[in-house]
């Protein structure tokens, strides 16, 4: 929450994006005496309900932009899916009126300050973030979203009181804070990502940077020691500095020194402290981390150590991420759905660990262009046999398919039947198709949806 409260009576408020956020964020500018317009690319027929905003006396302007109502604002709200460069926007700016995203908004309408938990990278943002959530949550009244789940501007325009906010921020909302500042703020990690609509990696890690750039010397910046833009970006905070990673303790610091037994948190001052990570949920190194930078931040705002730990052991995983969805038979069913690219199965399958070949793949749906061979070298003492779906069964068994006994299933639900007839105690089969889902499904919630389903089903 920032210094002065923020009086919008009166005020000419255009929203531009009707996303969830966009709508939540229109409806807390009106409650608030601001003059309401909103307005989207798209027409009513592609957008969700409206009614909520025009029940609340909201104007929409839709199927397009009129150029008046950016110039002629007083403030202009920008949704995430909404890029900075729209030539309205940059008149609006030219002309002096502020530019800000939507939880800029909420914070500076919260009824009262409370610290704030933002968290920011490329890849384990929401895992982080409901981890943390979680860990908060045992302690105190934690809200938990911003990009993951429910937007900031929802509690804040249903009055509900919290005592710590717990934010996944993606680089798109962090163009849009201004006067936003966390006393926890954390980057996981900073690889190539939307460089569709950045410029370059500089230009990208800029937005992420915004992350810390209102924080003072009593907050927190916590960045991977092994990622040297996390650590850059970080650096760049006059917040007190804390890192995570792999190896031996250090001061300010929460280490995994072994990589399989405790993590250990050593604070500026005091006795190291020493965690378990025993969720299964929690599998893979790449969890590890978000583990670690989860209960970095949990401790630094005080939240007791035992509750830190209980916190961690009751995790239950965000669903279509390494997601067990059945045991059956001595087999593990695993939803990893969500992995739509080469890395992040790279990712999911580096979980399981090499030694015995136990592990029913399911690969394919619609491919991004990208050569599947990286994954090459994770098939060895991990994987026992290849399932593939889809559009881009071809290039998966020409990148993979003499590496071990490969089949082409076609749909998912041949595949689960094939894995089901095959696999045996202490296997695993595993959905991590490292291709989005839209030649057989709506999305990838759809596809792991389906997968929990077949699974369920098996006799
Ligand atoms: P985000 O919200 O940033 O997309 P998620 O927590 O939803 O992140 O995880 C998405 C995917 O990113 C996972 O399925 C996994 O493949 C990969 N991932 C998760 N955490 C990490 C990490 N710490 N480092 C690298 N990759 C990760």
């Amino acid at each position: 929450m920032s210094d002065k409260p923020l009086d919008l009576r009166g005020r000419r408020v255009l929203v531009v994006g009707l996303a969830r956020s966009g709508i939540a964020a229109a409806r807390l500018a009106a409650t608030r005496g601001a003059r309401v317009r909103a307005t989207d690319r798209r027409v009513a027929s592609e957008l969700a309900s409206l009614a909520e905003l025009t029940g609340a006396g909201i104007e929409l302007a839709l199927g397009g932009h009129d150029p008046a109502d950016f110039t002629s604002a007083d403030l202009v709200v920008v949704s995430p899916g909404v890029p900075l460069a729209l030539p309205e926007i940059q008149a609006a700016r030219r002309k002096g009126v502020p530019v800000w995203g939507e939880i800029e908004l909420a914070w500076r309408l919260l009824p009262r300050p409370v610290p704030a938990v933002g968290i920011t990278g490329t890849n384990g943002k929401s895992t982080t973030t409901a981890l943390c959530g979680l860990l908060f949550q045992k302690d105190r009244r934690a809200f938990v979203g911003g990009n993951l789940g429910t937007p900031l501007s929802e509690p804040v325009l249903a009055g509900r009181d919290v005592d710590v906010l717990v934010l996944e921020l993606s680089s798109f909302q962090l163009e849009g804070i201004e006067s936003f500042r966390p006393r926890v703020a954390a980057c996981l990690n900073l690889t190539p990502d939307h460089l569709d609509r950045y410029r370059d990696m500089d230009d990208y890690a800029a937005a992420k940077a915004r992350l810390f750039g209102k924080q003072e010397p009593a907050d927190f910046a916590i960045a991977n020691a092994r990622d040297p833009r996390s650590l850059a970006l970080a650096g760049g905070s006059r917040a007190e500095r804390f890192t995570f990673g792999f190896g031996p303790p250090e001061p300010c610091s929460v280490r995994d020194p072994s990589g399989g037994a405790d993590l250990v948190f050593t604070p500026a001052l005091g006795e190291p402290e020493r965690y378990a990570v025993r969720s299964r949920a929690l599998r893979g190194r790449h969890n590890r981390e978000n583990a670690m930078a989860a209960l970095l931040c949990a401790r630094l705002l005080e939240v007791p150590a035992q509750k830190v730990q209980a916190g961690l052991d009751e995790f239950p995983g965000l669903p279509h991420r390494l997601e067990l969805v059945r045991e059956h038979l001595g087999v593990e069913w695993v939803n990893d759905s969500k992995a739509t690219n080469v890395d992040s199965t790279a990712v999911g399958l580096a979980a399981f660990p090499a030694g015995r070949p136990s592990v029913f793949l399911i690969l394919g749906g619609r491919g991004k262009g990208a050569p599947y061979t990286p994954l090459r070298e994770l098939f060895p003492g991990r994987v026992k046999a290849l399932l593939t779906i889809g559009e881009d069964a071809e290039a998966v068994e020409r990148d993979l398919g003499d590496l071990v006994p490969t089949e082409r299933a076609g749909t998912l639900a041949s595949a689960v039947v094939r894995a089901a007839a095959s696999a045996t105690s202490g296997d695993v089969v595993l959905l991590s198709p490292a291709c989005a889902s839209y030649d057989q499904f709506r999305n990838y919630e759809e596809r792991g949806e389906a997968f929990r389903r077949l699974a369920a089903e098996l006799p």
